[in-house]
Parts: structure tokens; C-alpha cells; sequence
């Protein structure tokens, strides 16, 4: 089968692979549609990060590159192992992309994220959404309604990034968010926000991103910080309390600057981007007002309502589909867009069998 393997830094091939073999407690998926995420393009551009660098094979996984790339992705069942009762052929899944030891317990309650040397199916090893098929352990299977769109369904992984996010805040419906940055992640974020029931403000520079938060219906309202102060705008919307929470969605210190002034006294900050750098935190400002800024990484028992939510329409993920490409188009229509005209686009997806 055909599949994108990454050997090395800006050095990804699309090559013939042997197809995985079904193993016992697994579940043998065609794929459908895989999205190109910012972690992969900091592979290909500065990487090996999650990947294991050739010849230092992860603990888990045994695998060290050429590994097979693509971690957000949907498909069809096509066979189960005999100790599988729950999943058949022929019914739509995503996948939660997780390699954790075979020791962590998956289950409600259990910060598995946090688990020692988690890394991702389609960067740490055990194959990948940008190949024709994956066999996968079971217990990261999620079955999906048969009205989903496969494309669609690709973008439930990085939805399920913005409900974590939203679940760390302790937000509730009728609480007012402010969210900074909308890229892809600061997008998905504020549609699961607007999905729970919150008002959404949006702070963000460039034309294109403005424009698909108003479009999709994800912000109540988007500013534009050249333009207006935006800590003052939240304020003058909420009696001058400020936001009750925020999220930093763009890993640039300005934007937390501005959520350290928007949101309230006793306010919450979650991060959800991915710094490559220390910025400044006006520590004085989180001080004063008691603000808690928090962490998150990936997701932990976040897909079952985040599929909840595009089942029942709550969300449309249609609109942040911005591109479809083959596999030979991965690097020169996907990689390459996105680095070049990343304002342009929101998520290209890949059709690995075109
Ligand atoms: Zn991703």
C-alpha cells in the first residue's frame, strides 16, 4: 500500500509499505481522509520532534523513522480481530491517536495524556492516517453516526484539542470567552465554545482568519488588536468584569498579554498552543487579579461528546475543510500551501488512495 513516511527533516517520501497485519484486540481501518496538522509541518520543517530520530526507537512504539505520518484521520472498518465483539465491518470510526503503555487505564476520570512517553499514532510509530490503511488497537476506535461525512469526521481529532481546552476551563454555558488567535486550533476551539452554550469573542490580525470566524458563526464578535483595544471591548461587553475565561491560540506573547488583561478577576487562561519559545508572562497582572493560567495537551475521554456534538449538528465542520489533495500532492498542494498561504487555509485534508 502506499503511505507518507517520514525519514528526516524536510525529507518526506510517499513510498509502498507492506499493509499491517490485524492482531489480536485490534481493528483493521480503510482510511478516508487525513488532515495536515501544525505538528506536522514542524516535523517536516524543524522536526524529528515526536518522531523518533532514526536508529532511537520509542520505548513504546519500537518504531524510530521512516515512520508512516498522519494522525487526524476517519475511516471505514473493514475486518476485526476475534476478540473484538464491538465494532464490525463497514461502520464509520475516527481515531484517538494515542501510543500509551498497554499498563494505562483508558477510562473516565484518568488523565491518560499525562502518561510517561505517550507520543501519537502517525508521529511516534504504529502507522498512520496518511497511508491506505492502519490496524489499531480497539480502545482508540470511536464509532461515528452514519450521516457524518468521512471528511468531516477527519477533523474530530483536532476538535477534540478544543473541547480539552474547554473542559481544563471549568467554563459553563453562559460564560463569556475570549479566545486569541484564529488558526486552525483557535477555530475548532471556539466552535466547540459556541457548541457549549458561551458567548465568543475573537482576537485575531489577519483578514482571511477574521473572516472564517464570522463566516462559520464560531465568534459572536472578532477584533482586530491594530484596530481596537480588545481587553477594553471585552470589558465594555460584560458590565466591565472582563471574560470569564481565555484560551491562547497563537504562541505569541502579545496575544497573552491581552487575555492576562480581558479576562476577569479570578478568571481562567488555558493554553493550547504549542510554544517553541519562554515568552514574558506579566506575572504582577496574574498575581493582582488571582488568574489561573493553566496547561493542556492533547485530550483525555473528549471524543465521545465531541462526536456527540457533530452528530447532532451542533457543529459544521464543512466550512474549516479549506483544501482536498492525493497523496502525491502531500508536500507541493499540502505541506507547501500551508507554509506558504497559511491564512488562506484552515485544514487541507489528504485522500491517501487518490
Ligand atoms: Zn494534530
Amino acid at each position: 500500500m502506499r503511505a507518507a513516511r517520514f525519514h528526516d527533516r524536510k525529507d518526506i517520501r510517499i513510498e509502498d509499505i507492506d499493509e499491517p497485519q490485524l492482531k489480536p484486540g485490534h481493528v483493521a481501518i480503510d482510511v478516508a481522509w487525513c488532515g495536515i496538522c501544525g505538528t506536522d509541518l514542524h516535523e517536516y520543517l524543524e522536526g524529528p520532534i515526536f518522531v523518533p530520530a532514526h536508529g532511537h526507537p520509542h520505548p513504546l512504539s519500537g518504531e524510530s523513522a521512516p515512520v508512516t505520518m498522519g494522525h487526524e484521520f476517519s475511516g471505514t472498518v473493514t475486518e476485526v480481530a476475534g476478540d473484538v465483539d464491538d465494532l464490525s465491518p463497514g461502520q464509520k470510526v475516527v481515531v484517538e491517536p494515542y501510543i500509551l503503555g498497554d499498563d494505562v487505564e483508558v477510562k473516565p476520570g484518568v488523565d491518560y495524556q499525562l502518561s510517561p512517553n505517550m507520543n501519537f499514532i502517525g508521529l511516534g510509530g504504529r502507522g498512520g492516517g496518511l497511508s491506505e490503511k492502519i490496524v489499531v488497537e480497539r480502545r482508540w476506535v470511536h464509532p461515528i453516526a452514519d450521516h457524518v461525512a468521512l471528511d468531516h469526521a477527519a477533523l474530530i481529532e483536532p476538535l477534540a484539542v478544543g473541547h480539552h481546552a474547554f473542559i481544563r476551563s471549568g467554563a459553563k454555558a453562559g460564560d463569556v470567552a475570549i479566545v486569541g488567535g484564529a488558526g486552525p486550533i483557535g477555530l475548532l476551539t471556539s466552535a466547540v465554545l459556541k457548541a457549549e452554550g458561551l458567548t465568543v469573542f475573537v482576537s485575531e490580525l489577519s483578514e482571511a482568519r477574521k473572516d472564517k470566524a464570522r463566516e462559520t458563526g464560531v465568534a459572536d464578535e472578532v477584533f482586530d488588536p491594530r484596530e481596537v483595544d480588545v481587553a477594553a471591548e471585552v470589558r465594555s461587553r460584560t458590565e466591565g468584569r472582563g471574560a470569564d475565561v481565555g484560551f491562547e491560540c497563537s504562541s505569541v506573547p502579545v496575544v497573552l498579554d491581552m487575555l492576562l488583561d480581558a479576562v476577569r478577576p479570578a478568571g481562567t487562561i488555558v493554553n493550547v498552543s504549542i510554544w517553541g519559545h519562554k515568552p514574558e508572562v506579566d506575572m504582577p497582572k496574574l498575581v493582582l487579579k488571582e488568574i489561573a493560567l493553566l496547561g493542556t495537551i492533547g485530550y483525555a475521554n473528549d471524543h465521545r461528546r465531541v462526536i456527540e456534538l457533530v452528530e447532532q449538528g451542533k457543529i459544521d465542520l464543512g466550512p474549516f475543510i479549506t483544501g482536498r489533495i492525493g497523496l502525491d500532492g502531500l508536500v507541493s498542494e499540502g505541506f507547501d500551501q500551508l507554509i506558504n498561504n497559511n491564512e488562506e487555509h484552515v485544514k487541507i485534508l489528504v485522500n491517501p488512495r487518490a
